[in-house]
């Protein structure tokens, strides 16, 4: 089934004044099947931030569509629009963006305490998710008292625990250590193989050659596209790298 529809997509900012106008995107099309688990990778400047956040509904494209489940989000009015993230998508940050005056506990609660849910809901929700990612020791803590590797892990629980159709992530082992990268990296493959979408964007080539699909996006297109299948991770890695080098160098490095 799909879940997500991106329709040639575009996206130009235009500099204060009206001056200088920046194409971000050009024609961005894609799409994703529910249970897909896809890597987004480019050059710095190539988009993917801006795709991101057309994706989280926290900016609008200046041409396409973006339908997730029948819904294209190009078209929600602007009142509605946090309440629609809220109910439909659960973020992953680089930096995590936890609370620092929130327990752990309270920092997963968030989106459940934005949609006005009752508390023995939010109880019952929180431990078979805090079970899952190995962090029901520490939920009493603040993010200080934690690991950057638990920090992650805790917003990927709070990014859970509203249930969403799509976990966007942004660079989620971006600020880790290699065994929490490789901690977080099996958790997505976990929670994915259970059937939860989800998109990141990302510069890591160990990160990307776990997802089933990895889009390249280069000047605001997508450039290429890799296909998992029965592929290792090892030979996913090479073939990333083969990728990521013709984009740069625009040769193919195996020819
Ligand atoms: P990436 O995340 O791949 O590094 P971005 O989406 O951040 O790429 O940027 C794509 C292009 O759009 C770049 O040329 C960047 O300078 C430009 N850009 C990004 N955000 C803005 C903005 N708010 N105003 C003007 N130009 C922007
Ligand atoms: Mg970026």
């Amino acid at each position: 089934m799909t879940l997500l529809q991106v329709q040639h997509l575009g996206k130009v900012y235009t500099t204060r004044f009206g001056g200088n106008q920046v194409e971000a995107l050009s024609d961005v099309s894609f799409s994703v099947d529910s249970g897909d688990y896809i890597a987004i990778m480019g050059e710095s400047g190539s988009g993917k931030t801006t795709l991101l956040n057309i994706l989280a509904a926290l900016d609008k494209p200046t041409r396409g569509n973006v339908i997730l489940n029948r819904k294209n989000m190009v078209h929600i009015p602007e009142n509605e629009i946090s309440a629609f993230r809220r109910n439909h998508l659960g973020f992953v940050f680089q930096d995590f963006n936890l609370l620092d005056t929130f327990s752990i506990q309270d920092n997963i609660f968030v989106p459940l305490v934005l949609a006005g849910k009752k508390h023995k809901e939010m109880e019952q929700k929180l431990m078979p998710i805090a079970k899952k990612l190995g962090i029901e020791n520490i939920l009493a803590k603040f993010p200080y008292e934690i690991s950057g590797g638990q920090k992650q892990r805790a917003a990927v629980a709070r990014a859970l625990i509203a249930n969403p159709e799509l976990i966007l992530a942004d660079e989620p082992t971006g600020a880790l250590d290699s065994k929490s990268s490789d901690d977080l990296l099996e958790q997505f493959e976990q929670i994915n193989a259970e059937g939860q979408t989800i998109l990141m964007v990302t510069h890591s080539i160990r990160a990307a050659s776990h997802a089933k699909r990895v889009l390249f996006i280069k000047d605001g297109n997508v450039f290429h596209e890799l296909y998992k299948g029965e592929t290792s991770n090892e030979e996913m890695f090479q073939k990333i790298s083969h990728t990521l080098t013709m984009l740069a160098t625009g040769e193919d490095s195996n020819a």
